[in-house]
């Protein structure tokens, strides 16, 4: 797909077969970080719909979404607050628990990182099966905050993750689609 500005940012993902295990295609963003085109596209691509948006914070997800969501809060000149792994953050934390497919993972976020009412957007590299993100967003709602939208730089939309989101009422944004998983 050519983006707004004529720029076709999915030329630059590169993937990987069998990674991290057989049958997986890893959408690796690596080579689109690296490249100074792509980067910036990437990232002005993802802030536009919300230059005039009402919100406090961008939230990213360890570890690839804070390497765009803090390019995108730089933009728009917001806050950047961090969704780690469960036991990486120094002060009093809340976490949410999810479902991989094997077992399950903690996400964390500082107790007094959002107030109650605060408006959030969301960022992380891709979406597939919606865990992550929707944990992310169940995490911003206990602590008080609504997600203004999430916004990712890739779906895979046969694994129904945005469609996810949306049904938790969340807008959903995203730059370019690999059919598959
Ligand atoms: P999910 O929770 O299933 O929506 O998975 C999303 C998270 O897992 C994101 O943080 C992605 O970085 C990572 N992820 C899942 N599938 C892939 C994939 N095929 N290629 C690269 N990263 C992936």
């Amino acid at each position: 797909m050519d983006l707004r500005n004529g720029f076709d940012i999915k030329r630059y993902i590169r993937t990987i077969p069998d990674y991290p295990k057989p049958g997986i295609l890893f959408r690796d963003i690596t080579t689109l970080l690296a490249n100074m085109h792509a980067y910036r596209a990437a990232v002005d691509e993802l802030a536009w719909p919300f230059l005039h948006g009402d919100f406090e914070y961008v939230a990213g997800i360890e570890a690839r979404g804070f390497i765009l969501g803090g390019a995108v809060a730089h933009a728009l000149g917001r806050g950047f607050v961090p969704i780690r792994k469960k036991g990486k953050l120094p002060a009093r934390t809340i976490g949410q628990d999810y479902a991989l497919e094997y077992g399950v993972d903690t996400i964390e976020i500082h107790a007094d990182a959002i107030k109650e009412g605060d408006r959030i957007l969301l960022i992380d590299d891709l979406i597939a099966t919606g865990g992550t993100a929707g944990a992310a967003i169940d995490l911003i709602r206990k602590s008080g905050g609504e997600v203004l939208a999430a916004a990712f730089v890739i779906d895979l939309p046969d694994l129904g993750g945005a469609e996810k989101l949306r049904a938790k009422g969340v807008k959903v944004h995203t730059l370019v689609g690999f059919e598959g998983h």
